[in-house]
């Protein structure tokens, strides 16, 4: 049994482009005839499971510890599945039981099904059992018998879910997942956080390399770049760079982040609702820009089990750019991506959708 593993630190290696030199590079900037000098303090940091890259430009302290901070908080209070007092936690416990949860879950989740009923369910955060049953990203992946499958797939399915306000209710046996989502929220709650500090006039945030988070302005004005990871060349050369502007976020959903290979067939961490397996379509990864992290990242997802025929309605719906890349080296982009595409990598063919 041939087994190959390439999870969280790998994926790290797509960090953004451009912010690599790091150290303290120091600018001066006129404001309102007051001379401040911004500085840029990057730094490296672990929460959501994954690592955290992140560069600030601030005339301030470095807060950049701030960041590694709130995102555990939210990881711990509102999303984890080992934390039984997070607010996904309890709600899983409740057996069926109504159960009230913050505005703020409550905000994401409200977002998250609408997201589930437009992709027509290719987006289904109750896959939570089913992840863990393969346990694709854990010590021990296995396919799993198709009973095991079957009689996990009657108790899924994101219609399970019924929210009145903030009182949700999940029909017994059936589980929240937002793990799909949780880097894109976690981007978001650090981009709402940074509007009430006047200080930072920009910042990079780079989670895992599949959840990125561009804010305000490097200081000579230039875009913020992202690279985009070769799914099948991964620690090697970058196959693009991604042009973004301050308040748009980028995610990509590929089947090289988890992933295991056995008789040659790769079974990978994005499911096809309906089966219950990993989608085999034959796109390696999508990647998605938007003026949201927690839809960036559902709709990487999302994408990725409509594949490419599918996905554009979505995608005009949500007014999302995107990019596909598949297993003959074509990458397929939206219109408006074309224009923020950098092609790296001549093995590669850019097509119209
Ligand atoms: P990552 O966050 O690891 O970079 P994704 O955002 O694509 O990657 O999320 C993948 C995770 O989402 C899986 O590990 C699984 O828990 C969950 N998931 C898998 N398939 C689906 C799906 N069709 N809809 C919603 N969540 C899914
Ligand atoms: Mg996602």
């Amino acid at each position: 049994m041939k087994r190959k593993w390439m999870a969280g630190l790998a994926a790290c290696t797509a960090v953004a482009l451009g912010i690599l030199a790091a150290g303290i590079l120091k600018e001066t900037v006129k404001e309102s005839s007051v001379e401040k000098e911004i500085q840029a303090y990057s730094d490296t940091d672990f929460a959501m499971d994954t690592v955290v890259i992140e560069t600030m430009y601030t005339t301030g302290e470095n807060r950049n510890s701030s960041v590694g901070e709130t995102l555990r908080e939210i990881e711990q209070t509102l999303l984890s599945w080992t934390n039984q007092n997070s607010q996904v936690s309890r709600l899983n416990q409740a057996g069926g039981v109504p159960t009230e949860v913050s505005s703020q879950l409550s905000g994401y989740l409200e977002t998250s099904l609408q997201l589930s009923k437009d992709s027509d369910g290719a987006f289904d955060p109750t896959l939570g059992e089913i992840i863990r049953l393969w346990n694709i990203g854990g010590e021990n992946p296995q396919i799993p018998a198709e009973e095991e499958l079957e009689k996990l797939l009657q108790k899924s399915g994101y219609e399970k879910i019924q929210m009145e306000g903030t009182n949700v209710t999940l029909k017994e046996g059936c589980t929240l997942d937002l793990g799909a989502v949780g880097k894109g929220i976690g981007c978001d709650v650090i981009a709402k956080e940074l509007q009430n500090q006047e200080e930072i006039t920009g910042m990079i945030l780079n989670l895992g390399g599949s959840s990125v988070m561009a804010y305000g302005q490097k200081p000579d004005q230039s875009q913020w770049k992202v690279a985009l990871t070769d799914p099948r060349d991964v620690e090697g050369e970058y196959l693009g760079a991604i042009a973004l502007e301050g308040g748009e976020f980028l995610s990509t959903s590929g089947d090289y982040e988890k992933y295991f290979i056995e008789d040659g067939t790769r079974y990978h961490h994005i499911l096809d609702p309906k089966t219950g397996s990993p989608v085999h379509n034959g796109l390696t990864s999508v990647t998605i820009v938007c003026d949201s992290g927690l839809l960036a990242d559902g709709l990487s997802t999302a994408c990725f089990v409509l594949g490419l025929d599918d996905a554009l309605q979505l995608l005009e719906k949500y007014d999302a750019d995107a990019i596909f890349a598949d297993e003959e080296k074509n990458l397929y982009l939206t219109a408006g991506m074309e224009e923020r595409f950098e092609l790296l990598k001549s093995a590669y063919t850019v097509r119209a959708f």
